[in-house]
């Protein structure tokens, strides 16, 4: 199957050993893959690693793919504007503004990203809650709105591949599966989705294909179907019931 996304040789450091190193990760158009991880694994490195993008004086190295073309050099606003959209941890929203305004404010570059792009509509199809609250400021929007209204912007640019780092961080349980559930509409919708996860129950009720991330190192993976099943999955965060 054709990779939306693919890297290879990936590797960042912060100054020291590297914080990432990915010999090879291949996302098939379509999809959604999730890469799980505990705390400080390497997750938010290797997403932002991927845009060319890093929260410290991060080195990186190796190259990364978008549908065939390679991004390597570009800087991340055109990684951007090329498909390649991160809904960051933290929320990437304009708290004064309107739910409205902050998707209408955001708009795809180039004709091709608008015909992939979500229209105002369609986001709001897609979030009811969101159109509920359309003319609310999106700093009185609670966690969970919040985080659909930062993918409905991602949605906006048009992306090819849609990278979501740890969107159910911060989010009440009930509406975790909920969250999950609309990200897995979006990859049976065709859009190729790379899924970062702590929330690893959660993760494996929706992802296609399972990444597990040590220490930077991708550690095991394979399809959900045998990484339920993986002892490392099992011990380290499914515990004794396996559910
Ligand atoms: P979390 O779930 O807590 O966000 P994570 O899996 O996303 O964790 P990262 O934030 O990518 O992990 O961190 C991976 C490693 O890189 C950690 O050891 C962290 O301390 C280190 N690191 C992250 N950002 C920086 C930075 N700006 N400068 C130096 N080291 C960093």
């Amino acid at each position: 199957m054709r990779a939306a996304l693919e890297v290879e040789k990936l590797s960042v450091s912060y100054g020291g050993d590297p914080a990432v190193s990915v010999p090879h990760l291949a996302l098939p158009a379509g999809t959604l893959a999730g890469v799980v991880g505990a705390n400080g694994a390497g997750k938010s490195t290797l997403v932002n690693g991927l845009l060319g993008w890093s929260r410290g004086p991060a080195r990186a190295s190796g190259v990364v793919k978008l549908d065939g073309e390679t991004l390597n050099g570009l800087p991340t606003y055109q990684r951007v504007q090329r498909g390649l959209v991160l809904v960051p941890e933290g929320l990437a929203v304009f708290g004064t503004m309107l739910v409205e305004e902050n998707l209408r404010s955001t708009r795809p570059h180039g004709p091709e990203a608008e015909r992939r792009a979500f229209s105002v509509d369609h986001v709001f199809a897609l979030f009811p809650r969101l159109a509920e609250r359309r003319a609310n400021r999106a700093a009185s929007l609670s966690g969970g709105e919040r985080q659909m209204l930062a993918i409905g912007r991602a949605l906006r640019l048009g992306p090819k591949v849609l990278l979501l780092d740890e969107p159910s961080i911060g989010l009440a349980p009930r509406l975790v599966l909920t969250l999950l559930l609309t990200i897995r509409k979006l990859a049976d919708a065709g859009l190729s989705v790379l899924l970062v996860e702590q929330n690893v129950r959660a993760a494996m009720e929706v992802v296609d294909h399972l990444y597990l991330l040590e220490r930077g190192r991708i550690i095991a993976d394979g399809p959900i179907g045998a990484m339920r099943d993986d002892p490392r999955i099992v011990e380290a965060y499914l515990g004794s019931t396996k559910a």
